[in-house]
């Protein structure tokens, strides 16, 4: 495993870095439709950011989560962050369109390494489509099985290494979405892929202390790097800063997918100032489902409280005018 994945143990700090390769996000998603039954659309879209690097949108029709996935190609393998929420491979044809991207060497396909950004579903569903497939290891997706993969042993410390043959990509722990979220930065195009941990969406806080631990992290581990774009795992928001409603398989006017470093270094103070609910800044959402879950709970209770205590109060009156009218 060692020999697949080296550790690189913070040696970077002064390392000079090389210009990004540059690329292109001159692009349209898909944006779904509002009755997806009547509109038949591909469920997979397919962006070159650049020939080696390229990103496919699963369609908000094919799932409403509609997943980023981001596939990088280098000279001896390839790595795959992501696969998106949709496991069936007639509905998303996840593994077949990867393999069809990959170029051959040597006579045979690229060997290709999956990693997840995280554990959440609608990030691994797509792995079942490449667990029979030859010359593909699929990384674990939960801790402490990842952090060892991958040789995070100083957890959520350290950076480790995935080298894909003259490119290589540093991984980097962000929990606070999720315990096992991490954060991967390619080398040659100075794209950093946030999974859910940044997002032009909804940013669900599981563990806002982790969330600003990672953030600062984030922004230091970038701080002596280039960092063209930051690339999340879905886009919630249109161009006017609203988001979609949950759930929503159209996402009419979607505003771009790239955040910068400008929206990272935003997000410790963003963390600091949260009402531990609900808050909306200009390219992200800050949100604790738990919270706004319980919150929702208890004004349910307290209405339904309300509501017997004024029944009560309304069937005493009536019993003591209808006492009154008998007597
Ligand atoms: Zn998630
Ligand atoms: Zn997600």
């Amino acid at each position: 495993m060692k020999t697949l994945l080296a550790v690189a143990l913070m040696t970077t700090a002064g390392q000079a870095w090389g210009a990004p390769v540059p690329g292109s996000l001159e692009v349209h998603w898909n944006a779904g439709a509002p009755d997806c039954a009547a509109t038949p659309q591909s469920p997979l879209q397919v962006h070159a950011y650049e020939p080696q690097t390229l990103i496919l949108r699963q369609s908000p029709c094919a799932d409403f989560e509609a997943n980023f996935v981001y596939l990088l190609i280098g000279s001896d393998r390839a790595l795959l962050i992501d696969t998106g929420a949709v496991a069936d491979p007639q509905r998303m044809p996840l593994a077949k369109t990867v393999l069809d991207l990959l170029p051959a060497k040597n006579g045979a396909k690229l060997p290709l390494l999956i990693v997840h950004t995280h554990g959440h579903a609608d990030h691994r569903a797509g792995d079942a489509q490449f667990a029979s497939l030859p010359s593909v290891r699929i990384a674990p997706t939960e801790l402490p099985e990842a952090r060892t993969f991958l040789g995070l042993d100083d957890w959520p410390n350290g950076v480790a290494r995935i080298d894909l043959g003259g490119r290589s990509v540093e991984v980097v722990a962000t929990p606070g979405h999720h315990p096992g979220h991490m954060s991967f930065y390619d080398g040659r195009t100075g794209l950093f892929f946030s999974g859910d941990f940044l997002l032009p969406g909804r940013l669900l806080i599981d563990d806002v202390d982790a969330y600003r631990d990672s953030a600062v992290r984030a922004a230091e581990f970038l701080k002596a790097r280039p960092a063209t774009h930051i690339l999340g795992g879905h886009i919630e928001l249109g161009l006017d800063g609203r988001a979609y409603p949950s759930g929503a398989q159209h996402h009419p006017r979607e505003r771009p997918l790239q955040l910068s470093r400008h929206d990272l270094l935003a997000l410790p103070a963003a963390l600091d100032g949260f009402n531990g609910f609900y808050a909306r800044h200009p390219t992200f959402i800050l949100s604790n489902p738990i919270h706004n879950l319980l919150a929702i709970a208890v004004a349910v209770l307290a209405l339904l409280a309300l509501s017997i205590y004024a029944g009560r109060r309304a069937l005493r009156r009536r019993r003591k005018q209808a006492q009154a009218t008998t007597r």
